[in-house]
């Protein structure tokens, strides 16, 4: 995605909300998206529907995260702060409460450093090893040092027993990673209990992050 401008991104972001929300990945006020600016971040508002954005009322937060214009940002705006903290060359980050993903974060048998399984080369290049954070209740600013934890090392994590966040090169490529995480989250459903044949460890490796 070449750089967009301000408007530009502020359009961006609103259609992907909407986009989201009607496709259920996303309800009632809960989800949040942000984009990196050259001299702050663009974010979604607190309770806010992503169905219902306005590109005008926006947060916009400085280099240190003080509000500049628009409504106050997301209350969870530290998650992605602790993402783009650890990951310079990231440009947009999501967070949902999407059904699987919440679901399989939820499950008492996961594997905390690699959740899902390797099902499809589309999950190995858009999101690859998904590690598990510890839960914390709504409010805890320790969940954001936990994410930061993982975040050098994973541009997806999955928080325990509330959703992914995800965050990529573009707001594409955060959509398109998040979406591919909660598709993947619902196929793993659907196989429990089945013999599955994942990607073997040489398929795995022989994927290039996309
Ligand atoms: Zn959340």
């Amino acid at each position: 995605m070449s750089r967009l401008s301000e408007g530009g991104l502020r359009e961006a972001i609103c259609r992907l909300g909407g986009s989201l929300f009607s496709r259920g990945l996303t309800f009632g006020s809960s989800g949040n998206i942000s984009v990196r600016l050259e001299d702050g971040w663009l974010m979604t508002p607190t309770n806010v529907s992503l169905g219902r954005l306005d590109p005008a009322r926006l947060a916009k937060l400085d280099a240190a995260g003080r509000l500049v214009s628009g409504d106050p940002p997301t209350k969870e705006s530290f998650l992605h702060r602790a993402m783009y903290e650890e990951r310079r060359e990231a440009l947009a980050v999501v967070h949902l409460h999407s059904t699987h993903s919440v679901a399989v974060s939820a499950l008492a048998d996961i594997d905390a450093d690699d959740v899902l399984p390797p099902i499809t080369a589309y999950y190995v290049m858009r999101v690859g090893r998904l590690p598990l954070v510890p839960y914390h209740a709504p409010g805890d600013l320790n969940l954001a040092d936990a994410v930061r934890k993982l975040a050098g090392k994973h541009h997806a994590v999955l928080l325990a027993n509330h959703g992914p966040v995800v965050a990529g090169a573009s707001l594409d490529a955060a959509a398109n990673a998040i979406e591919e995480l909660e598709e993947t989250a619902k196929l793993f459903l659907l196989l429990r209990g089945s013999r599955v044949r994942p990607l073997t460890p040489e398929q795995v490796a022989a994927l290039k992050p996309s």
